[in-house]
């Protein structure tokens, strides 16, 4: 199995803005404010997280065939919102 990249290049579609980040193994970013125009990007349709819509490289879970976060069997949409603690 190729060793799992955890560093994506994430593109914003509305600005062009890129940010490199690194990520999480564990969980899926749904929400990523753009560090350019502050537009706050979420997954397309179809996708878990913002990784695997915007990013360089699909998000661990998937680079690892797990299909991402997104439980077997539903719609494909993913959870509502993460629950995030600032
Ligand atoms: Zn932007």
């Amino acid at each position: 199995m190729p060793p799992t990249i955890l560093e994506s290049t994430m593109w914003c579609p509305i600005c062009r803005h890129h940010d490199v980040l690194q990520m999480p193994t564990d969980a899926c970013v749904f929400f990523h404010p753009c560090a350019g125009c502050q537009t706050l990007l979420r997954p397309k349709a179809g996708d878990c997280c913002v990784f695997c819509s915007y990013g360089s490289v699909r998000c661990p879970p998937v680079q690892q065939g797990a299909g991402c976060c997104v439980p077997a069997g539903t719609d494909g949409r993913p959870p509502a919102v993460a629950p995030s603690r600032n």
